[in-house]
């Protein structure tokens, strides 16, 4: 049996009853092939591969809180620290009830390499709980949030980990966790990014990752003697990766004409209105169909469908397997161009795979969605040396690091004999760094 084979099966059976943390794991391993195999003797011997699917260390805390009719709830909190090899510990925290430990762990694991890929000194982790803050009071967030930090601060440090949002987890929620971390561990440090901009936070951090994968996708069009200007653009989720994703498409001359929430969709043919999408969504936190209410040209539909659209460019940025095989057979049959991923797996190995074979580029969200993280990097290199950078030369920095990032797995796939393969390239590129830093350290 080859060694990416046997490094595959044993995660199965070491971590049963982790799907999403098999897939991440196998479509790592799968694309690594061509560099494994050349080095496969070495890694062997150092178990290379082992260490890199075993998290550093992870853990997993009761998080007891008061809600407003005084009774207690218990939810289950996680951090995992997956690899420290290019830096401190760095990935979102996840507040959703669909999140375990085999979630974690495969966000954990793709976050390693997604950071490598940035170029900048940050390892992987990721965490969350299962704590669900739609329909929650602000107290009670804040109850939640106070008790989660209560336990998480003891692993976590600006020069150990430090934690961003994910879904569920804004600026509200990083706010009452940073106020809990001070108070407890006596420091005024970058120990979260994503905070808000009167206590540390960086600009272009909200935008960040929706302004990255228009970066990375207009660099993609343009490598191909092509740009974004009059594209027809279908995007999924209406969170803070779409929302951004979908005013920097505008900026760049596209036409946005989808959006959606977990309960339903809109198709809006005059390009969706991106103020009204923020004030439905980021304030008043109500369902799409309030969207619909107050734009006329809008049609709302239940369940899921954006994919139907036909469109140039596909971006989903609502959440994991979102876009599946008939999703992708759709989208081919329609046209489209290019799949950029917002979201972290949101295409099934399926629908990946379809598209590709079929002539459609697709960036998976490793290298499309690094824009965030890139960021809050730079927002932990502004608390370090205590000074704020203006939006202008953030949002140039971050444009930057996009543009490095197309060139680099473009190359990568280049060198391995699989041009336009930039799933392998991301993965290829990302490894690379991670694996010889690994090698530079020793056995640890
Ligand atoms: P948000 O919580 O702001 O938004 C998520 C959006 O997706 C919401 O519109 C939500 O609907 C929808 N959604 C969530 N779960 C489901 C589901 N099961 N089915 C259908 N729709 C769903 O999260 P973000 O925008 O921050 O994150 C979106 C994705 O991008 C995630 O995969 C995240 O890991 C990834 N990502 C985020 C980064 C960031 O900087 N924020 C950085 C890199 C990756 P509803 O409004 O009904 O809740």
């Amino acid at each position: 049996m080859s060694y990416v084979d046997e490094v595959i099966a044993k995660v199965i059976e070491q971590n049963p009853a982790e799907p999403e943390f098999h897939q991440a794991v196998t479509e790592v391993l799968e694309s690594l092939r061509p560099v494994i195999e050349a080095n496969e003797d070495a890694y062997r011997k150092d178990a290379l591969l082992e260490r890199l699917v075993n998290p550093e260390r992870q853990f997993k805390f009761r998080v007891p809180w008061v809600d407003d009719n005084g009774q207690v709830q218990v939810n289950t909190g996680y951090r995992v620290q997956f690899n420290s090899a290019i830096g401190p510990y760095k990935g979102g925290l996840r507040f959703h009830p669909s999140v375990n430990l085999g979630i974690i762990k495969f966000l954990g694991f793709e976050q390693i390499f997604k950071n490598s890929l940035t170029g900048l000194p940050i390892g992987g982790g990721k965490g969350g709980s299962d704590f669900d803050p739609k329909g929650k009071s602000d107290r009670e967030v804040m109850a939640f949030c106070q008790s989660f930090m209560t336990e998480l601060c003891k692993y976590i440090g600006a020069d150990t980990d430090v934690p961003a949002g994910d879904i569920g987890v804004g600026g509200r929620e990083i706010g009452y966790m940073f106020g809990q971390y001070k108070r407890i561990r006596g420091l005024y440090e970058g120990v979260l990014t994503g905070k808000g901009l009167t206590f540390g936070g960086s600009l272009v951090r909200t935008e960040a990752t929706g302004y990255g994968l228009l970066y990375i996708t207009e660099e993609l069009f343009k490598d191909h003697g092509d740009s974004l200007n009059g594209k027809t653009v279908v995007v999924s989720g209406a969170g803070n990766v779409a929302i951004y994703a979908i005013q920097k498409a505008h900026q760049l001359g596209a036409k946005v004409v989808t959006c959606s929430d977990s309960t339903g969709w809109i198709y809006d043919p005059e390009g969706i209105d991106v103020e009204l999408l923020k004030e439905v969504k980021e304030v008043k936190r109500a369902r799409l169909t309030e969207y619909a209410a107050a734009r006329p040209s809008a049609e709302y539909h239940e369940g899921r469908g954006v994919w139907q659209i036909p469109c140039d460019v596909a971006l989903p940025c609502a959440t994991q397997n979102e876009l599946h095989l008939d999703d992708a057979k759709q989208l081919v049959a329609n046209g489209c161009k290019a799949v950029c991923e917002g979201a972290n797996m949101p295409t099934t190995i399926e629908a990946t795979k379809y598209l590709q074979d079929n002539g459609v580029w697709f960036i998976g969200g490793k290298a499309s969605n690094a824009g965030g993280v890139a960021t809050s990097a730079l927002e932990m290199s502004q608390n370090s040396e205590r000074l704020s950078w203006s939006f202008e030369e953030v949002d140039a920095k971050l444009k930057n690091i996009m543009v490095n990032i197309y060139h680099n797995i473009a190359d990568a796939a280049k060198r391995y004999g699989c041009e336009g393969d930039y799933v392998m390239g991301a993965n290829i590129a990302g490894f690379e760094k991670v694996a010889e830093a690994m090698t530079a350290q020793g056995i640890c």
